[in-house]
């Protein structure tokens, strides 16, 4: 079955991102005008990896349509740790930086968490450094890491509240499954968080209203899983081989199982992944206000 015998339950991630992108451009020309106020976004990448090299020329780009001023900062493979922090050091004390990014997975010779956490915590725009998530958790004003937003953004969207519902979150990791774990308990779900060691995970997932899918593992969600009518949201991005040659992308959820079920499920590609970079977007005008000591405008 395809998306064409099921419209309907099609969470288009790609159709919601552009409409958020448009709102936000409105939003900057609006701070522009009213408080002089031109949102900025810097993006540190450090070495060539490819996928790595895409997702920062798209931030740029995406950056500069909504109205704002985008820098990257590159540096090669080998840089030292030592210049990476100058380099966020850098972008900490400069007041026309609202939000700093540094492109991960860093070189080897480099300390994820010490550079994270070198970032000033209100420019923080990933939502990654120490003190982001402990606000997070104790339910304080945050900065949240992009693409758990993005999920809970296409969940209401579909269902609006959320409050009461069962959800199922399959993945701990502190970039997805436990952020978007703690939004969902901000909307009053009854949360459970999966992992490779849950027993009998079928039978979780079964029970729940919404499903979270952030695993790494490509269709491992299968149609039988799934609660008729819940709504799926597939965070995974995999490559798999393509039958007579070449890759295609999939997500953690057999999406074409999963459509004949589900209330609602987001596709890979166009679901989840261009919600990421418009939240991104959203994150760094809320951290210009934050800076400014405005009020963020409504989006
Ligand atoms: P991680 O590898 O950090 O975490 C994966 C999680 O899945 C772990 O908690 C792991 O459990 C759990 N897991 C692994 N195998 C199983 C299993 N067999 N059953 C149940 N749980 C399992 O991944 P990320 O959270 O960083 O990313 C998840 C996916 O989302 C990836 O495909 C990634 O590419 C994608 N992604 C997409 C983004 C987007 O913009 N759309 C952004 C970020 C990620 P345990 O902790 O027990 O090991």
């Amino acid at each position: 079955m395809t998306d064409q015998a099921h419209p309907d339950r099609v969470i288009d991630g790609k159709a919601f991102a552009a409409g958020l992108r448009g709102r936000i451009g409105t939003a900057v020309a609006g701070l522009k005008a009213d408080h002089g106020l031109t949102p900025g976004l810097a993006v540190v990448l450090v070495g060539e990896d490819p996928a790595s090299q895409v997702y920062v020329r798209n931030k740029g780009k995406q950056t500069l349509e909504a109205g704002m001023n985008s820098w990257e900062h590159k540096l090669d493979a080998t840089a030292s740790e030592e210049e990476v922090l100058a380099i966020v050091s850098q972008l900490n004390n400069d007041p026309s930086v609202h939000g700093i990014l540094v492109q991960l997975p860093l070189p080897d010779q480099i300390d994820t968490e010490k550079v994270i956490n070198t970032i000033d915590p209100v420019k923080d725009v990933d939502g990654f450094h120490v003190i982001n998530a402990g606000r997070l958790a104790t339910g304080q004003d945050s900065m949240v890491p992009c693409t758990p937003v993005g999920c809970v953004m296409l969940a209401k969207d579909r269902l609006g509240s959320l409050s009461g519902l069962e959800a199922v979150v399959v993945g701990r990791s502190n970039i997805v499954g436990k952020p978007v774990a703690q939004l969902l308990l901000q909307e009053n779900c009854t949360v459970t968080i999966a992992h490779s060691r849950t027993k009998d995970l079928p039978e979780v997932c079964r029970r729940a209203d919404l499903v979270i899918a952030a695993v790494g593992r490509p269709e491992m969600v299968r149609g039988d899983w799934i609660k008729p009518g819940a709504c799926v949201i597939d965070v995974g991005i995999n490559r798999i081989d393509k039958e007579g040659g070449g890759t295609r992308l999939v997500g953690d959820v057999a999406y074409g199982e999963v459509l004949e079920v589900a209330g609602g499920v987001t596709p890979v590609p166009g679901g989840v992944g261009p919600m990421t970079i418009a939240c991104l977007l959203y994150n760094t005008v809320g951290a210009a206000c934050a800076q400014a000591g405005i009020d963020r405008p409504e989006i």
